[in-house]
């Protein structure tokens, strides 16, 4: 084992695609539409918009792009990769029913169970993610984690003013945890912003590679996983 998870003594959560499947939302979105796309490739083009909502995020950091265009048009260049030419009416209402789709969203298995569980031995337990405050939060309602995990300790970009894959971000949170870095543990789906940015903070990490993604840099995650009760037995091992 590289690493023992027990050694953690502040372990912090990605949001989006790792404390919940983002896919679903998206796929029910999609549907909604009615556009001609094979279910097979759903996975594919969620894949491809992440992708791009990646690549956008920067210019809306540049304050190049509003959030309104980013979300618009990392469907919009997703959708052409499949010969779907989407109108920007079409592109809005598609990202307001993933909205909308969003409300409904439910934990991965075993997640409240970890998060308590952790609490339970004493570890500080939050949640570290990109995005707008109120978004963020109306998902983190909807998964009722804002009733198990307390406000102080969920640190999202828009509301901090760091925003990953800057490691400045793990060492602010660090900061306000007061826990020295090596004792800090993330997990997180993302290798560009939820692997490599903690590793160059001095923290460990735990890549959730749900999705069958590569590594991208020589970073070394503590541990890879791609479910959560893999998670349980290494808490459980202590
Ligand atoms: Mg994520």
């Amino acid at each position: 084992m590289l690493y023992n998870l027990p050694d953690a003594e502040a372990i912090f959560f990605d949001l989006d695609d790792t404390l919940y499947d983002q896919l679903l939302p998206f796929q029910s979105a999609l549907k909604y539409a009615k556009l001609q796309i094979d279910p097979a490739n759903y996975e594919v083009i969620y894949k491809r918009v992440r992708f791009y909502s990646d690549l956008l995020w920067k210019s809306y950091t540049k304050g190049e792009l509003t959030i309104e265009q980013v979300r618009s048009e990392r469907l919009k260049c997703a959708l052409r990769e499949f010969e779907i030419d989407l109108s920007n009416e079409q592109a809005i209402e598609i990202q307001e029913r993933y909205q909308y789709e969003q409300k409904v969203i439910e934990l991965f298995p075993h997640v409240k169970s970890i998060i308590k569980e952790l609490q339970n031995q004493d570890k500080v337990v939050g949640i570290i993610t990109n995005g707008p405050v109120e978004h963020q939060m109306s998902k983190i309602i909807a998964l009722q984690l804002d009733r198990i995990i307390s406000n102080e300790l969920i640190f999202i970009s828009d509301g901090i003013g760091l925003t990953k894959p800057d490691k400045r971000v793990f060492e602010y949170v660090q900061k306000q945890v007061k826990i020295s870095a090596g004792k800090c543990l993330y997990i997180g789906d993302t290798w560009e912003n939820d692997i490599a940015p903690p590793i160059e903070a001095g923290w460990k990490s735990i890549w959730f590679n749900y999705r069958n993604r590569k590594p991208q840099s020589h970073h070394q995650p503590s541990l890879v996983i791609k479910e959560y009760d893999e998670i349980i037995k290494k808490i459980l091992s202590r």
